[in-house]
């Protein structure tokens, strides 16, 4: 599978990635649109502190959900049209115990200090 991938700073290069691997809780979804940003436009630029290379970048995603895990709940289907957060919290920080999930200190966000594998 390919991927764009910023190698360093002001680097990119089309990448060879392994398949993605479904695991009990997760969806795999199919692609259909992204956006870049800022955040994207600075990572090229390496402005960004927190982020490693090499880094996949993309977290503005939507697509359809083309297989799921066993785990998944029966609301999410194949074939369901879907916009991905690209933020993971942890749910039991201070920020998180009051509601404020946006101030995790754990905050993980796609394609700036976490990624994922997309198809
Ligand atoms: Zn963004
Ligand atoms: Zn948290």
């Amino acid at each position: 599978m390919k991927a764009v991938s910023f190698s360093a700073p002001r680097k990119t290069e089309i990448i060879d990635t392994p398949e993605p691997q479904l695991g009990s809780e997760d969806v795999l979804v199919d692609v259909h649109y992204i956006g870049l940003c800022g955040t994207d436009l600075n990572t090229y630029r390496g402005l960004m502190p927190l982020v490693t290379y090499p880094r996949i970048p993309g977290h503005e995603v939507s697509g359809v959900i083309v297989a799921k895990g066993k785990n998944v709940p029966a609301s999410i289907n194949k074939g369901d049209r879907v916009m991905l957060s690209p933020y993971a919290h942890c749910g039991i920080c201070p920020a998180c115990r009051v509601g404020r999930s946006n101030c995790c200190q754990f905050n993980q966000t796609l394609g700036y200090n976490s990624q994922f594998t997309i198809i």
